[in-house]
């Protein structure tokens, strides 16, 4: 499987443009998957034009949670591709963008072959309770988990996904995760987006640890 990095804080390359939020396109099992969408249209399309991502090739979107910065750029997107299937936990409800599918995702539930969802879970933090769904996809090595914020905390979202094994890899968006030592059983660490403490989970697991950023590809 490939994991692209779309969207990011940072950039990998000087020919994307770096911004707050968080998209990446997931290709396994045949299937490809836009797993959030960034915060603003245009600069999720022109990275993804860099990047030589066709928005007609993509099958299905998946929206971790209703934040500005993961939904942002849905709208202009569909204007380029409204063929897909949107899955969204229910909590935010079917955005009024016409889509070809849109299913509110509740409890874990199987997206495609190999592809799972986790449900909504939700978690307190400092603006209230959040509700966020992370994918889940069957790889060799054990389950991929990919996240956009992990607002409901990555203890719980770790535990979750371990229902289909032993995680092998976990992607995104980390947030205030301080407890470092549940990373210990992952072979593969990008910590990307919003995760406030990327250099200490660098410094503590440098030979998991993969760079994240706009540009990036992670092969699994
Ligand atoms: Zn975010
Ligand atoms: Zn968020």
């Amino acid at each position: 499987m490939k994991i692209t990095i779309i969207y990011d804080n940072e950039t990998s390359r000087s020919d994307l443009v770096p911004d707050w939020g968080f998209a990446c396109l997931v290709e396994a099992h045949g299937i490809t998957i836009l797993f959030d969408t960034g915060a603003k249209g245009n600069i999720l399309l022109r990275n993804m034009e860099k990047l030589n991502i066709d928005p007609k090739s993509i099958e299905i979107i998946v929206i971790s949670h209703g934040h500005w910065d993961h939904t942002g750029g849905l709208e202009d997107f569909l204007e380029k591709n409204r063929n897909i299937k949107l899955y969204i936990p229910s909590f935010y409800g079917i955005p009024s963008c016409a889509v070809d599918e849109a299913i509110e995702v509740k409890g874990p539930m199987q997206i495609c072959e190999g592809v799972f969802s986790t449900g909504e879970l939700q978690g307190e933090t400092e603006d209230g309770i959040e509700t966020e769904q992370s994918l889940v996809v069957h790889n060799d090595k054990g389950p991929v988990v990919i996240v956009g914020c992990s607002h409901p905390g990555v203890r719980e979202i770790l535990e979750s996904a371990s229902t289909h094994g032993k995680v092998h890899a976990l992607i995104g968006g980390l947030h205030g995760f301080s407890e470092f030592d549940i990373l210990k059983e992952i072979d593969i660490v990008c910590a990307t987006h919003c995760t406030q403490y990327i250099a200490a989970i660098k410094s503590m697991y440098p030979d998991k640890y993969t760079e994240g950023g706009a540009g990036r590809i992670i092969e699994l």
